[in-house]
């Protein structure tokens, strides 16, 4: 019977001990057992902290509200409460994330490497395609980023069968949620502190979370890297329409926290209006509207719908040909590709990137299993238990994965096509968290449901030449959704953000 884990420093009562044996039995907190008239406070306190701290996304039913800030406003999609989730594991999954930072850094620098493990994807898919022409023609200019910057988040789920974390995928573009995710930590830790007592729940179980912070650090840090005479700004490249409309900003609101030693100032501009107004300076600098861009921070991009006319494409072979620092290169988005990670995942391929044999071994521990589709028993495997499977194209933000029948009838399709096709995809293992029973609110409505979650730690690297400059785990994001939904994006509609509390 672990009282303490919830009940520090005190003498636990009687009422509390009947809790903490229901607490031990499983469920933190028993869902079943809270008063609906507590959780209607709560609900309540929770939409006023979000609105005053700006926990809010753009209001999908109004028009105007992804285009400018302040108007339509909605309190992000949040869990009422934290989720539970094993100490061992998080620790775990921290001490993955300077691992998974220097293994994207030495992938990045190996150009045949991405080039030939992408290879057959080239062919089936127009996106990477594009992607992997600008990176070619970097490869030709024999183009050195010396100064490198990543910031990423690496996902897991852990698997209920095996008790194992398993990597569900790391982004190296436009990590997401950096800045709402710490957000969501501090109203938990917020509900927790006047609620706690009457839920059996102690604030302190949930972990610190500065990802916000640290990301501005690595920004700043990164611009102070670049020292350009000419007050080189930040530019942060947006979407045309963004209802996660204060994420980049909330990190980069950080950066006057930081302490006078940064005067940085950032400016956001679409693919579109890079082309436009962006310039090549002979001395490789990149001048956008005039101003000089020491560091490009990457919130777009990274979809085929970023891209609708050619301009966006010259605009991004356009700052990757000047010496402004990419977050992400082209080389470190291509190194987040979901058929990156299926190649790492092969025997021995890990050990031409890293050489401390301990870090290796842990890597591996969180692979899942993973496939291409040229292994045919794969492929007969998958076709006969198609469940057990998640089938992957080349594709970030969600709602782009093939589950269930729809595997089996894709597989099928592409076999019988013969087309090479296939080379779009990878398999993948499904993995089964644990359900639990979790309150959560979106559109101002609450409701309980069981419930899955995926934790994402994020990790901030910088580098110029030998000299690492920053190495760092950077705080979490937890999503939960309802367990019978197959994706997991927030914006996407299919999860909440949410919080952990350690057990
Ligand atoms: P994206 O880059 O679009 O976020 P992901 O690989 O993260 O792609 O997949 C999207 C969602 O699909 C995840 O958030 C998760 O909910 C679900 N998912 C992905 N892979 C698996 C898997 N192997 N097992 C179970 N669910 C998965
Ligand atoms: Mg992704
Ligand atoms: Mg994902």
């Amino acid at each position: 019977l672990k009282i303490g884990s919830f009940n520090h420093g005190r003498v636990p009562g009687e009422m509390e001990i009947q809790k903490g044996i229901a607490a031990a039995q499983k469920p933190i907190v028993d869902f079943h057992g809270i008063d609906e008239g507590l959780i209607q406070k709560i609900v309540y306190d929770a939409l006023v902290w979000s609105s005053l701290h700006g926990l809010v996304v753009g209001d999908r039913n109004v028009q105007r509200s992804g285009k400018l800030p302040g108007l339509g406003m909605v309190h992000a999609p949040i869990a009422l409460l934290p989720t539970p989730f094993p100490e061992s594991h998080w620790k775990q999954a921290c001490e993955l994330a300077p691992i998974f930072n220097e293994l994207v850094d030495r992938v990045s620098l190996d150009g045949k490497f991405l080039q030939d493990s992408l290879a057959r994807t080239k062919t089936a898919d127009a996106f990477t395609s594009r992607l992997l022409d600008i990176h070619s023609k970097m490869l030709e200019m024999s183009k050195k980023e010396e100064i490198r910057l990543g910031l990423h988040r690496s996902d897991y789920m852990l698997d209920e069968k095996t008790k194992l974390l398993l990597q569900i995928e790391l982004n190296t573009i436009s990590s997401s949620f950096a800045g709402l995710g710490c957000l969501v930590t501090d109203l938990h830790r917020t509900l927790l502190d006047d609620y706690g007592e009457e839920l059996g729940l102690d604030s302190k179980m949930i972990p610190g979370n500065t990802a916000r912070l640290q990301f501005a650090e690595a920004l700043a840090k990164a611009w102070a890297e670049y020292n350009n005479p000419r007050w080189a700004v930040v530019m942060v490249v947006v979407q045309t329409e963004e209802r996660n409309i204060f994420d980049p900003d909330l990190t980069w609101h950080c950066i006057p926290y930081l302490g006078f030693t940064y005067n940085v100032r950032s400016i956001r501009k679409t693919l579109a209006e890079i082309d436009s107004e962006g310039q090549l300076l002979p001395d490789g600098t990149l001048a956008v509207g005039g101003q000089a861009v020491a560091v490009i921070y990457f919130r777009a991009g990274y979809t085929p719908a970023d891209y609708p006319s050619e301009s966006e494409w010259s605009a991004r072979l356009l700052m990757e040909q000047s010496s402004a620092i990419k977050c992400p290169s082209i080389s470190y988005h291509l190194a987040g590709t979901k058929k990156i990670q299926q190649e790492l995942a092969k025997p021995n391929v890990l050990e031409r990137f890293l050489d401390n044999k301990d870090d290796i071994a842990k890597l591996r521990k969180c692979f899942a299993g993973l496939w291409s589709l040229v292994d045919l028993d794969i492929i007969k495997e998958a076709i006969e238990k198609p469940e057990l499977f998640v089938m992957k194209p080349q594709r970030e933000g969600g709602g782009n994965n093939i589950y269930g029948g729809d595997v089996k009838e894709t597989l099928l399709r592409l076999q019988k096509e013969g087309s090479g096709e296939d080379g779009a995809y990878i398999l993948m293992q499904r993995i089964f968290p644990a359900a639990s029973l979790t309150y959560l609110i979106r559109d101002g409505i609450c409701h309980k449901d069981h419930a899955i979650s995926e934790l994402g730690v994020y990790g901030a690297y910088l580098r110029n030449k030998e000299n690492v400059i920053m190495n760092d785990q950077c705080g979490y994001l937890m999503r939960t959704k309802v367990s019978s939904s197959n994706e997991g994006g927030v914006a996407a509609g299919f999860a909440v953000l949410d919080s952990i509390y350690l057990t």
